[in-house]
């Protein structure tokens, strides 16, 4: 019988794995995703598994489960993924948990959502803990949500929680989903970034890319567009004032059908960014509230960026 599960959290660029024992994180290992093939991806799984583990001198005999949570579209029961465009190979079907499941002897392997994961995350150990109605909000590359009704992950059938396609402007910017005026086509990364180059085309003075170079990124990470605004950039200022209005609008229409206790706004931008961010949002919303006497809580991560791995563990019981 093990005593540890393991929690992966699958991204674009990098894959973060954490031991957990007894509800606490006691070991953790972070690798780059590989840029090559599904199966090399899979493989680097089961390596940072072996380095979460090695981390605090565990072997994987002792593993209880592992949970990961995945972009794209996951089949629960079987544990195969697909349509993920930001992780190689993962457009077509991979059958991720029984490959794992197999590299550890047939440990069993919870594959799951990852944004929805690290709402649990967040809701089982995190920032929601005080509460049983809580929506998360994950503000990166894109913006994705889950959603807890009284003590339960919303699942319904499939797509509960995608406030990052609910529309704040219609006919508005154009979203990476390829609608118009989504929430993510405002504050979703990908889009700013997309929507500041196309102004720089035209003429539009920005410092961000200068300082994109001057990092060595090769595109508009958090900190880039953070490090902008925090230099008083005009078209970063613009572009997260677009932002925070557009989450304002969003968050708003969901509080007033919902009524949850608290909202929890992480994610890359969402952490970076901050406090003063979180307040900005909250400001915006409380615009556009019915009952504006009586808001959400409105509450930055906990766990920052373990959320997703933390949160793949307690899915698979850890
Ligand atoms: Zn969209």
């Amino acid at each position: 019988m093990g005593v540890v599960t393991v929690g992966v959290d699958l991204g674009g660029t990098k894959i973060q794995a954490v031991v957990v024992a007894n509800r606490r994180v006691v070991g953790e290992a972070r690798h780059p995703t590989p840029r090559t093939t599904a199966d090399d991806v899979v493989g680097e799984i089961v390596a940072t598994v072996h380095g979460a583990l090695d981390s605090c001198r565990r072997t994987p005999s002792e593993l209880r489960a592992v949970g990961i949570g995945t972009p794209g579209t996951v089949d629960s029961a079987t544990g195969h993924v697909s349509q993920s465009s930001n992780v190689p190979g993962f457009l077509d079907e991979v059958a991720l948990g029984p490959t794992v499941s197999a590299a550890f002897n047939g440990t069993p392997v919870t594959v799951d959502n990852d944004v929805r994961v690290a709402v649990m995350g967040e809701y089982r150990r995190g920032a929601g803990r005080p509460y049983r109605n809580v929506l998360g909000v994950f503000v990166g590359t894109g913006v994705g949500g889950g959603l807890i009704l009284e003590g339960r992950l919303r699942r319904a059938r499939g797509s509960a929680g995608e406030i990052g396609h609910t529309v704040v402007r219609p006919g508005g910017r154009r979203c990476p989903c390829g609608r118009r005026g989504c929430l993510e086509a405002y504050a979703g990364r990908l889009s700013i970034e997309r929507t500041a180059r196309r102004a720089q085309v035209k003429g539009h003075r920005t410092e961000l890319f200068e300082l994109m170079e001057l990092k060595g990124r090769d595109r508009l990470t958090s900190s880039v567009i953070a490090d902008a605004f925090d230099r008083g950039d005009p078209m970063t200022i613009e572009l997260l004032q677009q932002a925070v209005e557009a989450l304002g609008i969003a968050l708003a229409n969901a509080q007033n059908l919902l009524d949850v206790e608290a909202v929890i706004l992480g994610g890359g931008l969402g952490d970076r960014l901050g406090r003063p961010f979180l307040h900005r949002v909250e400001h915006e919303m409380l615009k556009h509230l019915r009952t504006p006497e009586r808001p959400p809580a409105l509450l930055p991560t906990e766990l920052g960026d373990l959320s997703g791995a933390v949160g793949a563990a307690v899915v698979a019981g850890g």
